[in-house]
């Protein structure tokens, strides 16, 4: 039986008609960047993440990389952030000229630690950045409150989490900016690159709003230095049939990872997702831990089974960022969590006997 890791070939199969008809009215429109589509997008997602504004952009690269400049961070100053993330959380500030700071994340989740926050803490730190990792927000409480005390910003990056919730709330709601991706293989995912900002605050949508689009409020009256990054009407129409069936999709990886926990549990080498009280997790990736992780990659493979590595190398240890001067032993939980963590198949349309069969051929593999 093959088990590719996502197959949204499948997903497409579910919403051929649908889609095919929203692509259709962009074309008949011909309302290619920007426009009525994207804007009808972001009133809908808006509402479903419970914010007052959502703003599309080009890519969950570009979201981050601009809530940022509409904080108003740049050179000389610190964003915190952890170091087992893909590498766009590090690369956005990065391209602020700000510099980033890394914390290790705790063990169980894999997300931030709130405890190493506050000595991360220096006189030039102007936000933090929590990631969403797998789908599973972090623990928002304490980092809210951390940097309140602090007079930080907090952006989340919320890319992998479209719908998580964390005490009943859905990610990108907690901080001043949530960011997202809708690159093709998350929850949420376009027919191409797109990403969106949400937020309460009406100054900080503005700004991104004219910052994706070079700076100018009114075309060809240049404000700021901007940048192109906005969302195209195509994604737009694409995202707005999707988000009808977000909740649901979510719900089946919920139920798959219910399957996998109850097939895989009591195994004394392998380390199952953690679901802490607060989280409502939404499953972007399933990440399990082992020792040998890359023969059992390897090994599963051979029975046609496709697993992921998220991510093999922790951002501080690549050498993009070797100049921050982090060597191996730095970040121990996120350094570990790289050397172990296997992405399990996981996707809405992924059926009980693949789950079966993943599962089964696991164990076998371990025992
Ligand atoms: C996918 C992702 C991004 C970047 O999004 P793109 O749309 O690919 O630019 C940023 N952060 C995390 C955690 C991601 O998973």
């Amino acid at each position: 039986m093959n088990v590719p890791f996502l197959d949204l070939k499948a997903q497409y199969h579910t919403i051929h008609d649908e889609v095919n008809q929203a692509i259709q009215a962009v074309l008949d429109k011909t309302a290619y960047a920007g426009g009525p589509f994207v804007k009808s997008f972001e009133e809908n997602y808006a509402n479903y993440c419970g914010c007052d504004h959502a703003i599309g952009v080009s890519s969950g690269t570009s979201a981050i990389w601009l809530a940022l400049l509409a904080l108003d961070i740049g050179p000389g100053d610190e964003v915190i952030t952890v170091p087992n993330t893909f590498i766009a959380t590090v690369e956005a500030i990065s391209f602020t000229g700000a510099r980033p700071v890394l914390i290790d994340v705790n063990p169980e989740t894999y997300n931030m630690d709130p405890n190493l926050l506050e000595a991360a803490i220096t006189p030039k730190t102007k936000a933090v950045i929590p990631v969403h990792l797998y789908g599973q927000m972090a623990d928002m409480d304490p980092i809210l409150e951390i940097a309140k005390k602090h007079g930080l910003k907090v952006v989340e990056d919320a890319a992998q989490a479209q719908g998580a919730k964390y005490k009943g709330k859905r990610a990108g709601s907690f901080g001043d900016v949530g960011c997202f991706s809708f690159y093709p293989g998350k929850n949420l995912g376009a027919y191409g690159e797109a990403g969106a900002i949400v937020t309460d605050d009406a100054g900080i949508a503005e700004k991104v709003k004219i910052l994706r689009d070079h700076g100018q409020p009114q075309k060809y009256y240049h404000n700021y230095i901007g940048w192109n990054s906005r969302m195209d009407g195509i994604q737009g129409a694409v995202l707005d049939v999707k988000l009808n069936y977000i909740d649901q999709w979510n719900q089946k990886r919920r139920s798959h990872a219910e399957a996998y926990m109850q097939l895989l549990s009591g195994m004394d080498n392998i380390i199952l997702p953690f679901v802490p009280e607060y989280a409502e997790p939404i499953f972007h990736i399933y990440a399990v831990r082992v020792k040998n992780r890359d023969t059992i990659l390897e090994k599963l493979k051979e029975k046609e089974i496709h697993c992921g590595i998220h991510y093999p190398v922790p951002v501080h240890l690549t050498r993009a960022y070797g100049f921050l001067n982090h060597s191996k032993g730095a970040y121990p939980v996120a350094e570990q969590a790289a050397e172990e963590e296997l992405s399990l198949p996981m996707y809405p349309e992924l059926t009980a006997e693949q789950i079966v069969y993943t599962a089964e051929q696991l164990k076998a593999i371990l025992s």
